[in-house]
């Protein structure tokens, strides 16, 4: 639980780590982030500093205050999942966000039948003019961080992503999972 006038920070421990933010209010859990009325509101791809990210039924949940990394950060893909895993033949039960979420909200008593689609921070994956998207590593350094004002009481899960597979010969993670701190003031 993050109560409304908190600041909420997510810090890449050692750098080049993308973290999935899973936003929900905490009043009612079928209020969550929506990334599409996000982009809808602020009309662009990602909030700039002191833009908010929306829930799907256009309350301001965050407000991005501080960012100390180079700024890379994606709204557009789902949660890394088990399936994804199986597609790159790396295991039937590879760790993956997804399942980190459900295994956290049912830690916190909550039966979620659904995922909201998360903000994955530090992740490095631009589109392109033609559409394409450039995988790269992420660029955020150790210590690096992003803050966000909390604009109502939130329920909020993070995971720190464990892919470890390339895409076009990139590591994501730069071929490691590390640690994320979630700080909360
Ligand atoms: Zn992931």
């Amino acid at each position: 639980m993050v109560p409304v006038g908190s600041t909420l920070k997510v810090v890449d421990v050692e750098g080049c780590q993308i973290g999935d933010l899973f936003v929900l209010a905490a009043s009612d859990l079928d209020e969550r982030l929506s990334p599409g009325v996000t982009r809808l509101i602020n009309f662009t791809p990602f909030p700039h500093l002191g833009e908010s990210f929306y829930s799907n039924r256009r309350r301001s949940l965050l407000t991005l205050l501080e960012d100390t990394s180079p700024g890379l950060h994606d709204m557009t893909f789902a949660p890394c999942d088990a399936e994804l895993y199986r597609t790159f033949n790396a295991g039937d039960e590879h760790p993956n966000c997804r399942d980190n979420y459900f295994r956290a909200m049912a830690a916190l008593g909550v039966a979620a039948h659904s995922h909201p689609d998360p903000i994955n921070v530090f992740q490095n994956t631009p589109v392109n003019l033609n559409g394409s998207y450039t995988i790269g590593a992420a660029l955020s350094r150790p210590g690096d961080y992003i803050a966000l004002r909390a604009n109502i009481d939130l329920i909020i899960a993070l995971t720190a992503c464990s892919v470890d597979i390339p895409f076009e010969g990139i590591q994501p993670n730069g071929g490691r999972s590390t640690s994320l701190r979630l700080e909360i003031s």
